[in-house]
């Protein structure tokens, strides 16, 4: 398979290219794939549903074909997912895709183990190793950190603010050994994200060290997303038929969304075949996309801090991907914008364990309410032309912008899956507030906090930050 520019169709590269470079540096665009395969009927039909990891052994095939062996990848990925997608039903009809079962408890986990062992399978000739630097205010460094943990021929340097992220996040950061370290910085996130850039425009540092990124712009971090989609609409499909009586279900798919790179990852997977009729963008008040549903226009701007604070993101970097695989009308006719505030996301954590019995992280609840607004009305009052009024929360749009599936939501038919992209415990402290008590912590969490702190300090001096690097690595 070839992977072409964004911004440019004709540049081409091979996947192992792709997977190296992560962005075209001279157009400065992001890698798509050529074409989607779309998945054999004999395949989407198989009873029982078939294994996560044949699921992704099956699709991930043709991306990577020629480049890497069947037997190799198969390895691969019985090495990356030793955890699965479990789907839960929490009320008659609607289930939740829980992707929290990774080591760092956040969905972030099915990206980055299989993009790093991408980089290092097509870093295998080398003699030197490659460093990864990444700058994070929180989710990110542990999901790549522990990915990239014991992966051969690559070692991972992590940039934090210190005291600026949660006591839980620190410890997750800190607390490796081998070949990932972490660096807290007396500064703000902004400033560990500089001495990164400084790092990476360094000639005479780059010449000692073979310096690489690990962010979410890398292909090989949103094609592994898309097996979830798979596996989970194939098991909705499959449980409807016993727990609702629904044998051909509208599924619509509940999206909590940031940078946008699990929704890109979703509409990939319907492309290529997963039995989805429609996906809802949720986010928190960073509406940059919603508002590009409904108005057309696509306005980036500053990030506000919200309870869903993962989902931060004013000018999503996925957007530019997004956008070169469907038009507006396209997008539109498939997905359905929603956003909600801090007070919504409150309200949502209670009223779904309320009324379900289920504990949702602030993510998920972002997408709960959606999809709790949109089945019980929000949607038909949309169609009726009593939409939103500009500039509040909820469902966004009017009639002739409304999703093809729009209809369906009054329908028996319609079946919602939504998307639960962390463990509540890991913002316990929200979710206390929201229904009065803390969430259980997994074992893998609790671990954690019992280990020793391994990180450096280290000053915002760009000078001190790169003799740490040529002594350390
Ligand atoms: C990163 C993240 C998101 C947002 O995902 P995008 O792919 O950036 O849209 C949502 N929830 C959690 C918990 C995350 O860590």
């Amino acid at each position: 398979m070839k992977y072409r520019d964004t911004r440019d169709p004709s540049r081409q590269v091979s996947f192992g290219e792709a997977v190296l470079r992560g962005m075209d540096p001279e157009t400065g665009g992001l890698y798509i794939p050529l074409s989607l395969p779309e998945l054999p009927r004999s395949f989407l039909l198989r009873n029982p549903v078939p294994s996560f990891r044949d699921i992704a052994y099956e699709v991930s095939r043709p991306f990577m074909e020629g480049e890497i062996p069947d037997e190799e990848l198969m390895a691969i990925i019985a090495d990356a997912y030793p955890f699965t997608a479990p789907v839960t039903p929490i009320d008659p009809t609607t289930y939740v895709l829980e992707l929290f079962h990774g080591p760092t408890c956040a969905f972030k986990d099915f990206g980055a183990r299989f993009m790093a062992r991408m980089m290092s399978w097509f870093n295998r000739n080398e003699n030197e190793p490659l460093h990864i630097l990444v700058a994070t205010s929180g989710d990110t460094g542990s999901a790549v950190g522990s990915a990239f943990h014991g992966v051969e021929g690559i070692d991972v340097t992590i940039l934090y603010p210190e005291g600026k992220i949660s006591p839980l996040q620190e410890k997750q950061l800190c607390t490796f050994d081998g070949n990932v370290r972490a660096l807290k910085v007396s500064g703000t996130f902004d400033d560990c994200q500089k001495l990164v850039k400084t790092a990476f425009t360094d000639e005479a540092l780059r010449a000692k060290l073979r310096l690489s990124s690990a962010n979410s712009i890398n292909i090989s971090r949103l094609l592994p997303q898309s097996f979830y989609y798979i596996y989970g609409s194939l098991l909705v499909r499959d449980r409807c038929r016993y727990d609702c009586k629904i044998d051909d279900p509208s599924l619509i798919v509940t999206v909590p969304s940031g940078n946008f790179g699990n929704l890109t990852s979703g509409l990939m997977a319907r492309k290529m075949g997963a039995p989805i009729r429609g996906f809802i963008a949720a986010t928190n008040s960073n509406r940059t996309i919603p508002d590009w549903l409904q108005t057309g226009e696509y306005k980036a701007r500053p990030s506000v801090s919200t309870l869903s604070n993962a989902m931060d993101v004013g000018a999503p970097s996925n957007f530019e991907r997004m956008s070169a695989m469907y038009s507006l009308e396209e997008a539109r006719s498939v997905i359905a914008g929603y956003w909600t505030d801090d007070a919504g996301t409150m309200e949502a954590i209670r009223s779904c364990n309320k009324r379900t019995g289920y504990i949702i992280d602030p993510h998920g609840a972002v997408a709960w309410k959606a999809w709790d607004d949109v089945r019980n009305g929000a949607m038909r009052d949309l169609l009726s032309g009593r939409s939103n009024a500009p500039g509040k929360p909820g469902l966004v749009g009017c009639p002739e912008t409304a999703p093809e599936w729009a209809k369906d939501c009054s329908d028996k038919t319609c079946v919602g899956l939504i998307l639960e992209t962390a463990h509540p415990a890991k913002f316990g402290e929200t979710v206390k507030e929201a229904i009065g008590r803390d969430p259980s912590l997994p074992e893998r969490l609790e671990k954690v906090l019992t280990l020793p702190d391994r990180s450096s300090p280290m000053s915002t001096d760009y000078q001190e930050f790169k003799a740490w690097l040529l002594a350390n690595l």
